[in-house]
């Protein structure tokens, strides 16, 4: 197996620090990305006393400039960075007749805005490598809409069709860009939403329990894997069943 460098952002905490974790078990050096250092220490500490190796750089994904440091940071110590896993998002809910203008832009900025930037960092080494892997985090409301986040649902979506148009120009040179979406996890993301609302899902959900931040970290390691070469331009579901 050849060994390569990771990048994942919002790898401080949730669904990120699990791709982190998978990542670096599967055999990779990892780079952790987010704003709180502690938490990110925490990370790599713990992939470190597993055996793994592991960099933690802070970066603010709403910051082109924070941006373009910690990849070249990331660059400096851990080398070539030949996976991206975007997963840094946040949530601003409220409904679009009373959404503020900052609680759009602060939605579409991190999850949209600060993915692109963070390809466009990895683009030239993967293409030198003639390697490369890159995996969007989408969400289920990306693909069937939800009252209450058009900002994120707009970036969801958008995250979607960045993931094609991407796979489509660097398919050449052997880079495969994938998106996961998941359906309901619980993470710090979802601990305050109420209970009916979560009653609500489960009963909407076929596999009937929430999903758990391993269950999108196997299929983040699966399409980083050689095994999915050949998929590229794709949604993986990852939602038990809440979307067909
Ligand atoms: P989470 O527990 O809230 O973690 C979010 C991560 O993003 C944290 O590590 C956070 O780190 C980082 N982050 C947020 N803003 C950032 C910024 N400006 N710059 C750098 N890092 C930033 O959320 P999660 O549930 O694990 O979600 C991870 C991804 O999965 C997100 O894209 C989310 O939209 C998606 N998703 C989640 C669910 C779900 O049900 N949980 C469902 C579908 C999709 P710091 O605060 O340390 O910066």
């Amino acid at each position: 197996m050849t060994v390569r460098t990771a990048f994942v952002t919002g790898a401080s905490r949730g669904i990120g620090r699990a791709c982190a974790l998978a990542l670096s078990a599967a055999g990779h050096r990892v780079v952790l990305g987010a704003r709180n250092r502690e938490l990110l220490d925490q990370a790599a500490s713990e992939i470190s006393a597993a055996g793994g190796q592991a960099f933690a750089v802070e970066m603010d994904l709403g910051s082109q400039d924070s941006i373009k440091a910690a990849f070249a940071k990331a660059a400096e110590e851990a080398g070539p960075i030949t996976i991206l896993v975007n997963n840094a998002g946040i949530t601003r809910d409220g409904l679009s007749m009373r959404m503020k203008r900052d609680d759009w832009d602060a939605v579409l900025n991190t999850n949209l805005s600060g993915s692109f930037f963070c390809c466009q960092q990895v683009m030239q080494p993967m293409m030198k490598e003639r390697w490369g892997r890159i995996i969007n985090i989408a969400s289920v409301v990306g693909q069937i809409g939800n009252a209450g986040q058009a900002n994120y649902v707009s970036a969801k979506a958008g995250l979607i069709g960045l993931t094609k148009a991407l796979a489509q120009e660097l398919a050449a040179r052997s880079i495969t860009v994938n998106c996961v979406a998941p359906g309901f996890v619980e993470t710090d993301m979802t601990a305050g939403l109420s209970a009916e609302l979560k009653e609500k899902m489960l009963g909407a959900t076929p596999l009937k329990r929430l999903g758990k931040p391993e269950d999108i970290a196997a299929a983040v390691k699966f399409l980083a894997s050689e095994e999915a070469s050949y998929i590229t331009g794709a949604v993986l579901n990852v939602n038990g069943g809440l979307f067909m």
